[in-house]
């Protein structure tokens, strides 16, 4: 196979079957290409603008035990903390202030954070005026229904890797199916959804990446959020490999070919593996950034892996050196609310 051919006819129709993908995946030396053939679709598609969520990191507290995952509930070494319902809404009102249009409240699997009284959250949220995404993890149907009619409006849940059997490897007491039928099930309330997958885990198969690539095309996913995997030193992964930035940018540039008009945030993760990881992913197809507006200490506690981007950085420092880094690129701050689709 022709690996520019295979880029220009990604560019062209969006389609390449599970082998095309796998050989660009294994071709290094077309990574550039790939990074700018994927940048061209997404000026065209979604334009130049950047679309900046607001993220609260609400609670660390998690059920869970993810083998990647700094928040699992079998690390003795966090300091764990939830936020109570008026310090979430403040943070949310702070989003206002700071002209944001969107909030994303993301947490661990708490189990103190019931239906009811993530409904009241939403209730005291919606009038802001704010869209609201969710990304709190599995939760029964039911749950996803009174979200949404308390006013969420999106919801994020990466299936990590569509590697079945190491998908339950990875989060054990977990099950594969559940996770999907999460997903189907806010599709089919009306959520624009975001999944996503990490890029490096150990034992994942390049041909595991293509298949997870075409699994976001087949889900209709609105967005898709793509993490490097950074190994924790807290956790079963310690040993992993140290991952590099360019593996996660070629998934997300691949990703944007294949589904030219989605919402591709430039992750934090990809910022903490190289000082510019964001800015070359906003240059590889991404047109979302999520600056982190949690505060003080919950902050630096919200500890997924080491040497998190922006732990130290104030909201408003952060959102004033994002903003001229914007600028530098020529990549205007949205002012709308960043919509997949235009609602009417
Ligand atoms: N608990 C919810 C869930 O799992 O969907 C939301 C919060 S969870 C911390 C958000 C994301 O963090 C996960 O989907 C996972 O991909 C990512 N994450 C966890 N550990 C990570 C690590 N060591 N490196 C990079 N990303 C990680
Ligand atoms: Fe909990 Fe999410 Fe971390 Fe898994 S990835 S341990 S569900 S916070």
């Amino acid at each position: 196979m022709d690996s520019q051919a295979l880029i220009l006819k990604a560019e062209q129709t969006h389609c390449l079957t599970e082998d095309e993908l796998l050989h660009l995946l294994q071709d290094d030396s077309a990574d550039e290409a790939i990074f700018q053939a994927a940048d061209r679709v997404r000026q065209k598609y979604v334009g130049n603008e950047v679309h900046l969520r607001a993220l609260i990191e609400f609670t660390n507290i998690c059920k869970n035990n993810c083998l990647y995952c700094g928040l699992r509930a079998q690390n003795p070494c966090v300091h764990r903390y939830r936020m109570s319902e008026d310090d979430i809404v403040a943070l949310a009102q702070k989003a206002v202030q700071y002209g944001y249009k969107t909030v994303v409240l993301q947490g661990g699997e708490d189990p103190a954070f019931t239906t009811e009284k993530m409904v009241s959250v939403l209730q005291k949220i919606k009038p802001l005026g704010l869209a609201i995404t969710l990304s709190l993890g599995e939760r029964l149907y039911e749950d996803y229904q009174a979200f949404k009619a308390a006013g969420a409006d999106r919801y994020l849940l990466r299936i990590e890797t569509t590697d079945k059997a190491l998908y339950e490897k990875y989060n054990p007491a977990m099950s594969f199916e559940n996770r999907l039928r999460c997903l189907r099930d806010l599709k089919s309330l009306g959520y624009e959804v975001g999944t996503g997958i990490l890029v490096g885990l150990p034992e994942q198969s390049l041909r595991s990446i293509a298949k997870d690539i075409l699994f976001f095309k087949d889900l209709g996913a609105d967005m898709i959020g793509l993490g490097p995997f950074i190994p924790n030193p807290q956790t079963p992964l310690k040993d992993a490999p140290q991952p590099v930035l360019e593996p996660a940018l070629k998934v997300m540039a691949l990703t944007r070919l294949l589904l030219p008009d989605v919402n591709i945030p430039a992750t934090t993760a990809m910022e903490t593996l190289a000082p510019n990881g964001r800015i070359k992913a906003l240059q590889s197809g991404a047109n979302v950034v999520m600056p982190n507006i949690t505060e003080g200490e919950e902050r630096q506690n919200y500890a997924l892996y080491p040497g998190k981007a922006g732990a130290l950085d104030t909201p408003l420092a952060f959102r004033d050196k994002l903003t001229a880094k914007l600028t530098e690129i020529g990549r205007p701050v949205s002012t709308g609310y960043g919509w997949h689709k235009i609602k009417h």
